[in-house]
């Protein structure tokens, strides 16, 4: 079973961190490090995981917000940030922190950039970068078609990790800067209800849900 997630969630708009290794290599990287990064790093620790990449569905502050931790008490090389580039201007700015009354530190700068198609290699798994902004310019989620790498006989559906996006009943809020409503309804509509029903959506705030669920039941682009 090689995909493990471990779900935190953390800081002042209690965002979900997920913390993703493949457990027969112990690669691990966290998707959205959001807050307390020391804590991020000591649940990986505890697992015997290293984390080597900091992946950012998009640059707001509290999806950002322990990456200066987690590089800072890291041993070895630095976590490699990965983001796509739309979202480098919020990034500088501290991820709109300081509309809120938050001044983080960003920590290490990005050094990969994110486009649509891209595939990312964690251990044996694979992730694939769908380019879907709307929430910000350069929001990104994160697919794993097959999160179990040996053929087993009962199939494990693929997970979607999707940032402010799509939640579980809600969507991602378009009054921040770069927010774009139409656009935020065409990246759901080609990048997530195109994926598997059964596909599960891990997002930004909130507990989880499915593709097939948020297709027939979310309030805003829902058939119901
Ligand atoms: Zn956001
Ligand atoms: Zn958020």
């Amino acid at each position: 079973m090689p995909l493990e997630i471990v779900t935190l969630t953390l800081g002042p708009a209690q965002t979900n961190a997920y913390l993703v290794a493949d457990s027969d290599t112990r690669d691990a990287a966290v998707i959205d490090p959001s807050w307390d990064g020391k804590l991020i790093l000591s649940e990986a620790r505890s697992r015997g995981w290293r984390i080597a990449h900091l992946w950012y569905t998009h640059a707001h502050f509290d999806h950002i917000g322990g990456a200066a931790e987690i590089a800072d008490a890291s041993e070895g090389p630095l976590p490699l940030v990965a983001l796509h580039p739309n979202d480098h201007v919020l990034w500088r700015a501290g991820g709109g922190g300081a509309l809120f009354g938050f001044n983080i530190d960003p920590g290490p700068e990005p050094a990969i950039d994110f486009y649509q198609g891209q595939i990312l290699k964690l251990g044996s798994i694979e992730f694939e970068v769908r380019f879907t902004p709307g929430h910000t310019t350069g929001h990104c989620v994160l697919y794993v078609a097959e999160p179990r790498v040996e053929r087993s006989r009962s199939a494990v559906p693929g997970v979607c990790f999707c940032g402010d996006l799509i939640f579980n009943g809600s969507v991602g809020r378009t009054d921040f800067p770069g927010g774009d409503w139409d656009t935020l309804v065409n990246s759901i509509k080609t990048q997530i209800f195109t994926l598997p029903d059964e596909t599960r959506l891990l997002s930004g705030h909130g507990p989880e849900t499915t593709v097939g669920q948020e297709k027939m039941y979310n309030p805003f682009v829902g058939e119901r």
